[in-house]
């Protein structure tokens, strides 16, 4: 065998890294194999919340310095539209962060070397046997291992060829302007009511913006061209700017529950992604750092201890993914443009306490609103 580790993880992006650094911490040996190679692009609006924040300095105890230098951009406006009515112009406590996922992920890829991890580029497995605990690599290398985790992302060719069964997804497309051809688009905007079953972004990206949109997925939805038509009706030609388009898993979790005891599924390839929002960073840091604690924790099953670790998470996908079918509604929508209009306050209070930490699960909307109500009769009296 040329490698013997511990941990084979497949996958070079947020999932496998993170979980390769904290395995790295605890002196769990591992091997990243990743087809690409650093820097690399990938299709991703770049949004980080604040929880995903605090996992990159709390859980991975990133350097803040580094950290600080990783982010393009910040924002701590956020406006509401429904086509291009605009609803709220909310403002919020806990500001949203954007990087670039060339350097981020470069930065993540960096930083678990520096803590003594291997990583393989431009490499795949050619075969694999996890019960057999071997692989062999595309390089010809063998590998000897106990774990593997999957986190080769959305369409994830590992596990299709393990037999797990595919997430949900949701298609997206997104392009970048220069920030002068829209120079009063000050906000990070977020749009309703353009895209079936989803939503479009205009994201701050350094001296660009990220304009963006995706929903659940539908072959017949051609979605460069409804992108082209918002970037016209906000009076930009959208020609001259490349769109690229990405899959993303949208709610459907990817059933691990009877599979092998050494395979932990994590990032986009488990499913776990908001099925509200898409957003993707905050469960792939997570399940990655929650991979590598149920692994080095020892038990006989490092799957099962995974699993009941990624509980909290799976409820939140869950619930999001039940509101989302509700939301997507005709009705719904109609209903939301409604009530949302002039709500800047309140849009302001779901950002910081559910977009930013999730302090309300979505199977706890009501408590949210009673709260915010509550804290608005104190500030009054
Ligand atoms: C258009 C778009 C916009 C998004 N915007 C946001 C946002 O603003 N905020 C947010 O939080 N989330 C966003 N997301 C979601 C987010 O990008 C993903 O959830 C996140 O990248 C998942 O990380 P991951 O590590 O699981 O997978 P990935 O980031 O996809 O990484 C997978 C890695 O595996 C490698 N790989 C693939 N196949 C193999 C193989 N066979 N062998 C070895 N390596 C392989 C790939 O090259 C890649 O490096 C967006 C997604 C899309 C598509």
């Amino acid at each position: 065998m040329n490698h013997v580790v511990d941990t084979l993880i497949i996958g070079a992006g947020p999932a496998g890294l993170s979980c390769g650094i904290r395995l790295c911490k605890r002196g769990v040996s591992n091997l990243v194999v990743e087809k690409r190679s650093f820097p690399r692009d990938k299709t991703c609006g770049g949004g980080v919340t604040n929880k995903t924040y605090r996992l990159l300095s709390e859980e991975l105890e990133l350097p803040e310095e580094a950290l600080s230098k990783i982010f393009c951009d910040e924002n701590d406006v956020l406006e509401l539209f429904f086509g291009d009515l605009r609803l709220t112009h909310s403002k919020i406590k806990k500001p949203l962060r954007f990087v670039k996922r060339r350097e981020f992920d470069h930065f993540l890829a960096t930083e678990y070397q520096k803590r003594g991890g291997k990583l393989l580029e431009n490499t795949t497995c050619s075969s694999l046997d996890p019960k057999g605990h071997t692989a062999t690599l595309s390089s010809g290398d063998t590998v000897a291992f106990e774990h593997l985790v999957i986190s080769d992302g959305a369409l994830s060719p590992t596990a299709k060829s393990l037999g797990y069964d595919s997430p949900e997804l949701a298609f997206c497309v997104e392009t970048h302007i220069p920030k002068e051809a829209l120079p009063n688009h000050t906000a990070v905007g977020v749009s309703f009511g353009v895209v079936k079953n989803g939503y479009v972004w205009v994201f701050p990206s350094g001296k660009e913006l990220c304009v963006g949109l995706g929903g659940l997925y539908d072959q017949s939805v051609r979605y460069d061209a409804i992108l082209k038509d918002f970037l016209r009706t906000l009076g930009v030609d959208p020609e001259p700017y490349p769109i690229k388009g990405a899959f993303l898993p949208y709610g459907k979790l990817v059933k691990q529950s009877r599979g092998m005891d050494n395979v932990l599924l994590v990032g986009d390839a488990g499913g776990f992604v908001d099925p509200i929002y898409g957003e993707g960073l905050y469960f792939a840091l997570a399940s990655g750092i929650e991979a590598a604690k149920a692994i080095s924790a020892g038990h006989t099953s490092a799957r099962k201890a995974f699993l009941a670790r990624m509980k909290p998470y799976q409820k939140i996908i869950r619930d999001g993914k039940r509101l989302q079918k509700i939301f997507v509604l005709p009705a719904s929508q109609k209903y939301f443009k409604k009530v949302a209009q002039g709500r800047n306050n309140f849009v302001g209070f779901y950002i910081d306490h559910l977009l930013a930490e999730y302090d309300y699960p979505y199977s706890r909307l009501g408590k949210l609103i009673r709260d915010y109500r509550r804290e608005k009769k104190t500030a009054k009296a």
